[in-house]
């Protein structure tokens, strides 16, 4: 099995097996989004104390690509800083829209998808959870949109 052919599985089973796919209790965070071009839709509930992200999860329905996106990204922001959730989502955005070459060692599981830079409309689909999460943690109580 070659690395593409890993991500691929990781994509599908993040997608098929959403990890913190529920609303952590005490979630002091919240925003919606949307993604209107494929339907993709997500509520980003977090905790966040002292600046550091406790604890984060996601509801809503997607695509695959959504729902894996949201998936890592919940695992990967836990315990985390407000600024440092920001660089890693820097860092991610530049890698889906192929700005940069994946640092394997810094993303982790997020350089799995790398490949998506083939395909701008499935960008929105795995930043929409990204997004969502940011507009939470900056107390942005409307709707998120990818448009
Ligand atoms: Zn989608």
């Amino acid at each position: 099995m070659d690395v593409r052919e890993l991500y691929q599985e990781l994509i599908l089973d993040h997608g098929r097996r959403p990890r913190n796919f529920r609303f952590p209790d005490g979630a002091n965070q919240s925003a919606e989004g949307k993604n209107p071009l494929c339907g993709d839709h997500v509520i980003v509930k977090a905790v966040l104390h002292d600046g550091v992200v406790e604890d984060v999860g996601f509801q809503g329905s997607g695509c695959a690509i959504c729902t894996a996106a949201a998936s890592t990204m919940t695992e990967v922001v836990k315990g985390k800083s407000r600024g440092e959730v920001d660089a890693i989502f820097h860092t991610f955005h530049d890698v889906v829209t192929g700005k940069v070459p994946p640092d394997l060692e810094e993303l982790g599981k997020l350089a799995a998808f790398a490949g998506l830079s083939e395909f701008p409309m499935r960008v929105k689909c795995a930043t929409l959870a990204w997004h969502t999460l940011e507009a939470a943690l900056d107390h942005k109580p409307e709707a998120v949109t990818t448009e």
